[in-house]
C-alpha cells in the first residue's frame, strides 16, 4: 500500500488493513446509512466496545468520539475546569493545551520542563487550586514521556484533583490503569494507523459529574459538543452531530485487527522496535538520543539529535522510500523523529536503520 513508508509521527503509516477495511465500507454502503439508524449504532458499539477490550477501560468510564485530539483538550477544559487546571509540560503539544486554557478564560497553571527533559512527579507540589491536572504522557514534540507509575502516585497525593492525560502518540501501546485516570485522549492518526479525523476520548464518572456542576454554576462547558451532550447521545450509542462515520468504522476493524494480533503481542513487538532505534542512536558516532533520561524515552516516538544533519539524511532516506519526521519547531535541523507504531514492521525498522 502506496510508494514510500511513512515513519513520521502523525500522519503516519496506514495500518495494512485500511484499504480491504474502506472497500468493505464502500461496497456495505457505510458511508450513506443515516447516523441514526440501527447499523450505525452497532458500528459506535463494536468500535467502542473493541476498545474497551484492547485498553481495558473499565465499564465505569465512558468511550466518547470527538474530531481530534486538539477538540479533546478544548472539550475537557471547559468541560472540567471552573477556573484553574494545572498543566505539566514537556514539549509543544503540553503548551497548546495550556495556551487552549488560556483562551478559554481560564486560569491555567504549569511546570514546564527545559527541551528533552522529563518532569520528576514525586517532588511536584500542585497548587491547591487546581482542578484538574493536565498531562502530556508522551509529548511527540521532543519525544518525552512520563511513565504511568509516576502519574499513578501523584494522583494518590491528589485523590481529589481529577487527572487528564494526552496519550495521542502512546496509544494504544500504553497500558492504563484507568481506576486512577478521569480523562484520556487521542486521535487515530497516529499509533492506530488511520486517517485523521476522529478523536476518542475516555471519562470517569467524576469528571461527567464535574461538568454538570460546573453547568449549575453558570458556565459554559460548550454546546451540541459538550461532555454532557457526548456521554448522553453516546448513551445510545451516538453522537450530537454526523460523525466521521468512515473512521468509527475503520476504528471498530483496526482495533477487531489490534485484538486479533494480541495487546501483548502488540506492546512487545513496540519494546522490541523501540531498542533497536535508541541503540543506533546510541551507538552511532555522530547521533544521540535527543531526550537524556532514560527513564522518560518515548517508546513510540523516537526524537534522535542528529547534530544539523536533519535535512541532508531526511533527503537520503526519502530516496530510498522512507519518510522520516524532522525535528519540532526550532530544533527542524537538529533532529529526527521516528515513529515506532503498530504499522510499522520489524523489518522496514532494520531495513530502514541500515539506511542511513
Ligand atoms: C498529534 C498530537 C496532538 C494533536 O492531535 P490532532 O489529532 O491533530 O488534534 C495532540 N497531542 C499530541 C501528543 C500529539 O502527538
Amino acid at each position: 500500500m502506496g510508494k514510500n513508508i511513512y515513519f513520521t509521527v502523525g500522519p503516519s503509516q496506514l495500518y495494512p488493513t485500511v484499504r480491504k477495511h474502506i472497500l468493505e465500507a464502500l461496497d456495505n454502503d457505510i458511508l450513506s446509512i443515516s447516523h441514526r439508524s440501527l447499523k450505525f449504532k452497532e458500528i459506535f458499539k463494536t468500535a467502542q466496545g473493541n476498545l474497551r477490550k484492547l485498553l481495558n477501560i473499565p465499564d465505569s468510564h465512558q468511550v466518547l468520539f470527538l474530531s481530534s485530539a486538539l477538540e479533546a483538550m478544548e472539550r475537557v477544559t471547559q468541560g472540567v475546569v471552573a477556573n484553574t487546571s494545572f498543566h505539566i509540560i514537556t514539549g509543544s503539544f503540553g503548551k497548546t493545551w495550556f495556551n487552549i486554557a488560556k483562551n478559554l478564560g481560564k486560569t491555567p497553571l504549569k511546570i514546564e520542563a527545559e527541551a528533552g527533559d522529563g518532569v520528576d512527579l514525586s517532588k511536584l507540589k500542585i497548587p491547591k487550586e487546581a482542578e484538574v491536572i493536565c498531562i502530556t504522557q508522551n509529548d511527540t514534540s521532543f519525544g518525552v514521556a512520563i511513565p504511568m507509575e509516576d502519574i499513578y502516585k501523584l494522583r494518590d497525593r491528589y485523590p481529589k484533583k481529577l487527572v487528564a492525560i494526552d496519550i495521542v502518540s502512546s496509544a494504544p501501546f500504553l497500558g492504563i490503569d484507568f481506576s486512577k485516570i478521569d480523562i484520556a485522549f487521542f486521535s487515530v492518526q497516529k499509533g492506530f494507523g488511520m486517517p485523521a479525523g476522529l478523536g476518542v476520548l475516555i471519562i470517569s464518572p467524576q469528571a461527567l459529574k464535574k461538568a454538570q456542576k460546573i453547568t449549575k454554576k453558570g458556565i459554559s462547558i460548550g454546546s451540541f459538543h459538550s461532555l454532557t451532550a457526548l456521554s448522553e447521545k453516546a448513551k445510545q450509542y451516538q453522537t450530537p452531530e454526523t460523525p466521521n462515520v468512515l473512521n468509527i468504522f475503520l476504528l471498530s476493524k483496526i482495533t477487531e485487527d489490534f485484538l486479533k494480533l494480541g495487546i501483548k503481542r502488540l506492546r512487545k513487538e513496540t519494546e522490541e522496535k523501540a531498542e533497536l532505534i535508541y541503540n543506533f542512536a546510541k551507538t552511532h558516532p555522530n547521533f544521540n538520543p535527543f531526550v537524556k533520561e532514560k527513564k522518560y524515552y518515548s517508546k513510540t516516538t523516537i526524537v534522535i539529535d542528529v547534530k544539523g544533519q536533519s535535512k541532508m539524511i531526511l533527503e537520503k532516506l526519502k530516496q530510498k522510500g522512507f519518510i522520516v519526521g524532522s525535528g519540532y519547531g526550532s530544533l527542524k535541523e537538529d533532529h529526527i523523529r521516528i515513529a515506532n507504531f503498530p504499522s510499522h514492521k520489524l523489518a522496514d525498522i532494520k531495513t530502514l536503520l541500515s539506511s542511513f
